[in-house]
């Protein structure tokens, strides 16, 4: 039997779906936060409440720098606004974020947030995602989610287990980042221990399809790195997408921030088992999108992600033909090492194994590091972020606990 006969044997038989429905709904509150609203939705909002229109262009700006460069939690902090309108906001709204249900912090500096969101409905549990701060000695990054659980169901990730979805609000994903920097005392006129911003770059690889939840995704990111507020630079914006095709191009058009596409196969057969969407979109017509993307050069390329599978998609054929794959498209390749989870039918490659794929594509020109996991003592990394949506049993959380402590 070939080597290629056996890897096709020891692969786990792949789900018959492609997409799950995002089900669950969204109960708004009462009085609505202004938290991810863009310029004209604060207009809006205060045409809602009888603000003369001559007024609203002014107000909104207002409210624009205490919600995003301030990050005000009251509106009576706003001291340049009449006392009056500032209680006339506070009948009507609100500056909440979601809440904060649990904060851990990783021996090596990670902190992940556990939130709580709305319910369905008034009366059912309430929502929860996950939300991940990774310092690094030059920049700190922060790792966001897109929906609760994922429409999609790629055989290696623990987001993708979880049956429940529900697409965030733009005010969900720019509250992540907002609760972040309450939490680290990030806003723009406070004091931080480096002088520096502790935020510097924004990943959207947490829970969650971002290309799924497509306007919210948009309009939170164009909230988040508009310079007069939150201001991280759409450079410093990686948008991560298991390659939902239609959707590249209108990122592209309409957000204009980085692109990083999880690749993890460099065959249809394979990634129709890795990544079930690829039987929708396959390799061919996701490069082309790739390709197409706008704005790519040297400097701004597309990051392909690989999580690095034991005898599954490590071999040194597979680096040559991820190289030649990539022939042309401006990118870097991010090794991923496979993180565990318990039931999940995969083993992470040999470190020789990953170090010598690595090397190949480097010497091919490509830069290759190696992402190293971070936060694995507080189930942070990769594929780790499942909310306790769907409780985990004291077995299955030891068990993680010691794979991610072990290896
Ligand atoms: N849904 C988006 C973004 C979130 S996932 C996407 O798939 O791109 C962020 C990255 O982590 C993706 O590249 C994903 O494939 C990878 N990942 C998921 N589960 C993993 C696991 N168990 N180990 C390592 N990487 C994983
Ligand atoms: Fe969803 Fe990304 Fe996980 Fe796939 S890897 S199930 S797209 S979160």
């Amino acid at each position: 039997m070939s080597a290629n006969h056996q890897q096709e044997q020891s692969r786990p038989p792949a789900p018959d779906f492609v997409e799950k429905a995002p089900l669950e709904g969204y109960f708004a509150p009462g009085r609505p936060s202004l938290i991810g609203l863009s310029r004209q939705g604060l207009m809006d909002s205060l045409g809602a409440i009888g603000v003369p229109a001559a007024q609203r262009k002014m107000r909104a700006q207002q409210l624009w720098h205490w919600l995003y460069v301030r990050g005000a939690r009251d509106f009576a902090e706003m001291t340049n606004v009449a006392k009056e309108m500032r209680a006339e906001l506070a009948r009507h709204f609100t500056l909440d974020r979601p809440e904060i249900a649990a904060e851990q912090v990783s021996a090596d500096g990670t902190r992940k947030w556990l939130l709580r969101l709305s319910p369905a409905e008034a009366t059912t549990r309430p929502h929860e995602i996950e939300c991940v701060y990774i310092p690094e000695a030059d920049r700190g990054t922060l790792c966001i989610s897109s929906q609760v659980g994922c429409t999609l169901n790629c055989a290696f990730c623990h987001t993708g287990t979880q049956r429940l979805v529900r697409n965030l609000t733009a005010g969900e994903i720019v509250g992540q980042v907002m609760i972040a920097r309450d939490r680290l005392g990030d806003w723009a006129d406070r004091d931080t221990p480096t002088g520096g911003r502790m935020i510097t770059n924004i990943v959207v690889m947490g829970m969650g399809e971002p290309l799924y939840n497509f306007e919210a995704v948009r309009d939170a990111l164009l909230v988040v790195s508009d310079n007069e507020g939150i201001g991280i630079s759409k450079r410093r914006v990686t948008l991560s997408t298991s390659g939902v095709v239609p959707n590249i191009a209108r990122a592209g058009e309409e957000i204009g921030v980085m692109l990083a596409i999880s690749l993890h196969a460099v065959t249809d057969a394979l990634r129709d088992q890795l990544v079930p969407l690829n039987r929708k979109y396959p390799i061919a017509e996701l490069l082309a999108a790739c390709r197409d993307y706008p704005g790519l050069s040297n400097a701004r390329r597309i990051t392909f992600e690989y999580v690095m599978l034991k005898d599954i998609n490590d071999s040194l054929d597979d680096a040559k033909a991820l190289v030649r794959l990539l022939k042309g498209i401006p990118a870097k390749i991010n090794l991923i090492p496979f993180n565990p989870w318990p039931g999940s039918p995969f083993e992470c490659s040999d470190w020789a194994r990953i170090e010598r794929f690595s090397e190949y594509i480097f010497n091919a020109g490509y830069s290759s590091p190696v992402r190293t996991p971070r936060g694995r003592d507080i189930f942070a990394a990769c594929g780790q972020l499942k909310s306790e949506t769907e409780k985990l049993s004291a077995r299955e959380r030891a068990a993680l606990r010691a794979m991610a402590l072990t290896d």
